[in-house]
């Protein structure tokens, strides 16, 4: 399984941005999934990108393509169209 990404790759991988999260700029506490195992995206270091937990749960298990495009649609990171809207 050299190919699966563990502890040190993490680190590095957050080090290099400075744990920040690449999508918004906060504070990354993980690696998220461009695109999603449920997606077919590979569990590996090309498709690991450092996320906050708020971007990590908007994101859910959306590609990242598609995730831009909702926000595009809604204007919202976490609004998910078609989805049933949980209330806050
Ligand atoms: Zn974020």
């Amino acid at each position: 399984m050299s190919t699966t990404p563990g502890r040190a790759t993490r680190e590095r991988l957050l080090q290099t941005w400075n744990h920040q999260c690449a999508y918004c700029g906060g504070r990354a506490d993980h690696l998220d999934h461009v695109i999603p195992r449920s997606h077919g995206g590979a569990h590996r270091e090309d498709n690991r990108l450092p996320a906050c937990q708020m971007c990590g749960q908007a994101k859910g298990a959306r590609t990242l393509a598609q995730w831009l495009a909702d926000i595009a649609t809604t204007g919202s990171r976490t609004a998910r169209p078609g989805a049933p809207q949980t209330a806050a």
